[in-house]
């Protein structure tokens, strides 16, 4: 097994407003969760998936294939959640692909361009260029308008050689420093993420909007 991903599902997403872990809510009839990892096991460079779920609940049934490992409980971070499975997976494993379960709407090709950039490189993830100009504010002032050319959202799945990622996670543990994704704390490490571009439905899925939207696509898919 060479390629694996990690699809976290730990999260509450409390701004969906649903009573169910956001991972467990339907769209068009499936879990976000099963959308998800449907849609990594659907790219041939994707050896297994292992789906990181909120402590004490289980897989929803719809979650299945060949590929699925064993899920496995996750913990208060996002990061810790991506180490919990980090360390289940079993031997053999040189790829990790991180991946929010947030994001349903990941297409098979994308996960293949990005782990295919990784494995040429080292590190690489999906992200889409900005349309709108980014302020960074404190307090309510700007601070700083970072070149809009040079702005881009950063997506999921992202990869990574698995010992990079394990050093980057351990860092991060031993300076006590959060990152909201997983390339921030491989850049820590000044190790250069390739950047491959995505999208632009990889959205997370985070409000009933998001949802309704969401359900939108998937139709015009069909
Ligand atoms: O909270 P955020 O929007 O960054 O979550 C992104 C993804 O990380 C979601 O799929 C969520 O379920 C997952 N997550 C997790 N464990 C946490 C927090 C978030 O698996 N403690």
């Amino acid at each position: 097994m060479r390629v694996a991903a990690i699809v976290v599902a730990a999260g509450r997403g409390e701004r969906l407003g649903h009573s169910l872990p956001k991972a467990y809510v339907p769209l068009c009839g499936r879990t976000l969760l099963a959308h998800a990892v449907a849609a990594l096991a659907a790219s041939d460079r994707v050896d297994a998936v292992l789906p990181v779920l909120p402590p004490g609940m289980e897989l929803p049934a719809d979650a299945h294939g060949a590929k699925l490992l064993p899920a496995v409980p996750g913990g208060d971070r996002r990061q810790d959640s991506v180490a919990a499975g980090l360390a289940a997976l079993p031997d053999g494993v040189e790829w990790v692909a991180v991946h929010d379960a947030a994001r349903a709407l990941v297409r098979p090709a994308a996960v293949t361009r990005v782990v295919d950039e990784a494995i040429r490189h080292g590190a690489a993830l999906l992200a889409v260029p900005l349309r709108d100009t980014v302020k960074r504010v404190r307090a309510g002032v700007v601070v700083e308008t970072p070149a809009r050319d040079e702005c881009w959202a950063a997506q999921t799945p992202q990869v990574f050689g698995i010992a990079l990622l394990r050093e980057a996670l351990e860092k991060a543990r031993a300076e006590g420093r959060t990152g909201t994704d997983c390339a921030q704390l491989v850049e820590a490490l000044g190790v250069r993420v390739r950047v491959v571009a995505g999208d632009p439905d990889n959205w997370k899925i985070t409000t009933p909007e998001d949802l309704a939207a969401a359900e939108r696509v998937l139709e015009a898919r069909r």
